[in-house]
């Protein structure tokens, strides 16, 4: 019987091995052509001051509708991307789309507002990066200052090559981000290497405030950091009252979550946030 079982449930784990590797397969095709059939699009979400509650800026996050696969999430097609180098072209295009809105919000005359993009390690170290980001930049007549490149640990690992992308973008004068802050393995001696504007607590980090002590030492620890640093701070993923609350009394200067607004497609945003 034991063997039987063993043999049985051996068999089980190799087809869905290979059922999962069929579906990558074939994810990957139709993700190759979701920009040529119009399957992409992009979620804007608010970032909140604190201090004013304010809101002038936003985190562009992509979303993919695919007839065969239906909604996608990024964290499934985003590592696909990442690895078949589909996210070049994908990274691309969310630029020109985030600069393309810029422009046609000035002409319409709305007040301006930044736009954070995320931005995937191999996009990050693909040659001439910020040469393509002050091209797309300049072909839609946009300030530097409203387009924010959002990093992760993992893009500074190589230290010369990162040091010199860090500082040809902060020389056009887009404004860069390091995301989920406190989740990679890099070492902090990365932040007083590189030219870093903001810093985004991770939501693992929000999601246990008022729930657990070293979690809250954890995060008054980055505020206080940032602070220290002259960069500004974000705490991402806020869903409650209470988070908000504990964030405000250690001086963080920003919130985004699901308290404000989930991220929304961007005709709802500009319903919301800029015709009123
Ligand atoms: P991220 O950049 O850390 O984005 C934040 C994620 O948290 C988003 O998930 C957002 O919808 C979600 N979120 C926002 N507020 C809350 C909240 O209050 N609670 C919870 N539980 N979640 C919240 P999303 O859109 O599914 O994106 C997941 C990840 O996929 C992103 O994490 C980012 O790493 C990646 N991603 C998304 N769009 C892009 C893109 O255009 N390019 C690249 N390279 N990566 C992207
Ligand atoms: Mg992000
Ligand atoms: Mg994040
Ligand atoms: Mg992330």
């Amino acid at each position: 019987y034991v063997k039987k079982h063993g043999r049985a449930h051996f068999r089980f784990y190799r087809e869905e091995m290979s059922h999962t590797f069929q579906n990558e397969v074939l994810m990957e095709a139709h993700l190759k052509r979701a920009i040529e059939f119009n399957e992409l699009s992009i979620h804007l979400q608010p970032q909140i001051d604190f201090d004013t509650y304010e809101i002038d800026s936003f985190e562009a996050l992509i979303r993919w509708n695919n007839p065969k696969f239906g909604f996608v999430p990024p964290s499934q097609f985003i590592p696909l991307a990442e690895s078949s180098g589909l996210i070049i072209q994908i990274g691309d295009w969310i630029l020109e789309e985030v600069c393309r809105y810029q422009k046609e919000w000035k002409d319409k005359g709305y007040r301006a507002v930044r736009i954070a993009v995320n931005i995937s390690p191999k996009q990050f170290k693909q040659d001439h990066f910020a040469e393509k980001v002050k091209q797309i930049i300049s072909k839609y007549k946009i300030e530097p200052k409203y387009i924010e490149l959002e990093i992760t640990e993992s893009s500074m690992v190589n230290v010369e090559e990162t040091e010199k992308i860090l500082k040809s973008l902060k020389e056009l004068g887009v404004f860069v981000s390091v995301d989920d802050f406190g989740t990679g393995y890099s070492s902090l001696s990365y932040l007083k290497k590189y030219p870093i504007d903001i810093i985004k607590i991770d939501q693992s980090f929000i999601a246990d405030l008022n729930k657990d002590e070293k979690n809250e030492a954890i995060v008054k620890a980055i505020i206080a950091l940032s602070r220290n640093l002259k960069m500004d701070v974000i705490a991402e993923g806020v869903e409650e009252r209470d988070q908000e609350t504990f964030l405000k009394l250690h001086q963080c200067k920003k919130g985004q979550g699901y308290l404000y607004n989930r991220p929304l497609p961007v005709e709802e945003i500009v319903e919301t946030y800029f015709i009123r």
